[in-house]
């Protein structure tokens, strides 16, 4: 398969393109390396590209004669999002659908995307398949979905054939240690407590021990992100073989709280962990599960990853070998 990846320099993208890498596909990132890491994939073939570059991203798609896409570009803190919307709507809901129309322009048809589980905002059962109500309570969520329905259009009117992902709580690095999660700002629970291990950040705080869960702290469905980068590639190959367009979740089916993740960082690490209850963060559901049926039955999609012990773990050996991340010159 020729694949062009695009936003295939960031977390998600950069394992995802190793896996393929693996496979022996021929892929090409094309990523404007604004959130991406150039480090992540530097062995890989390279476009420094922007979804609004139209003349190069097609001259892209022709010269490499490309046949499918996956498209990780987009913004994704659920915070900045509520802040700037404009940015939001601009890259993600723009960007994608200048490169739905680059991709019509150049005859591709096959598309990957990238969606969440923000799509659904509160859920009204849990686990969370995907015919549940979808009312995203940010903007984020929004724009993914603005986007998943411009693609069910684009699919009737135009021929597109497309799986969308929705993923849940990504976490985790590759095996090797030497890529892995590196955001700025880092918002997320995993990188953060990790962090705070390492001595890079004095406490790590729980946003709320009053929800109604055990512990009273939130519960989230950690996946770890080649078990997600896995859920590409079978998505590819369905798309190659013919299947009709659809939409998928992502999440390895069990739900841990926050004071458990910290639990088992302790555990793994060997580190005690300053703590610091603090009052809620706004938009947080109190439990968000995933029923990942679907995309088992249909692609054969299994996680490897459903011990989070084990996630956290992979995740440890990246932050340790990389303490400060991806430092470019
Ligand atoms: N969380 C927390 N402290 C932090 C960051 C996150 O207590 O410093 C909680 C957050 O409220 C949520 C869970 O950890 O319940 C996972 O948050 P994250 O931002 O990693 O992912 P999200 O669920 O928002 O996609």
């Amino acid at each position: 398969m020729r694949i062009l990846v695009t936003g295939g320099a960031g977390y998600i993208g950069s394992h995802t393109v190793r896996m393929l890498e693996k496979e022996d596909h021929r892929v090409i990132v094309y990523d404007n390396l604004i959130k991406g890491h150039h480090e992540s994939v530097k062995n890989s073939c390279f476009v420094e590209g922007d979804l609004f570059d139209t003349k190069l991203l097609k001259e892209t798609m022709e010269q490499y004669k490309i046949e499918a896409v996956v498209h990780f570009a987009a913004y994704s803190l659920v915070g900045e999002s509520m802040e700037n919307p404009q940015l939001y709507y601009h890259n993600n809901v723009n960007g994608t659908l200048n490169l739905l129309n680059v991709m019509q322009e150049c005859g591709i048809n096959k598309l990957v995307f990238s969606s969440t589980a923000a799509v659904y905002g509160e859920p009204e059962l849990i686990p969370i398949d995907e015919s549940a109500r979808k009312e995203p309570t940010n903007v984020y969520g929004r724009t993914k979905l603005i986007m998943e329905n411009a693609m069910a259009d684009y699919a009737k009117a135009y021929g597109l054939k497309y799986i969308a992902l929705r993923y849940f709580n990504a976490c985790g690095a590759d095996e090797h240690g030497d890529i892995g999660e590196d955001h700025t700002p880092e918002s997320h629970l995993i990188p953060l407590v990790l962090q705070t291990c390492l001595g890079k950040r004095d406490a790590i705080k729980i946003f709320g021990d009053d929800y109604p869960t055990e512990d009273g702290t939130c519960i989230r469905d950690y996946i770890h992100v080649n078990d997600l980068a896995k859920a590409h590639i079978l998505s590819l190959k369905a798309l190659f073989k013919g299947a009709e367009s659809a939409v998928y979740n992502l999440g390895n089916g069990n739900g841990f709280s926050v004071k458990e993740i910290i639990e088992t960082a302790e555990k793994v690490t060997g580190i005690t962990i300053k703590k610091e209850i603090t009052p809620r963060r706004a938009g947080d559901p109190a439990i968000l599960i995933a029923s990942s049926e679907k995309i088992k039955k249909e692609l054969g999609w299994q996680p490897e990853y459903t011990d989070v012990e084990k996630v956290i773990a992979s995740a440890w050996k990246w932050h340790q070998n990389h303490p400060n991340g991806f430092v470019e010159g």
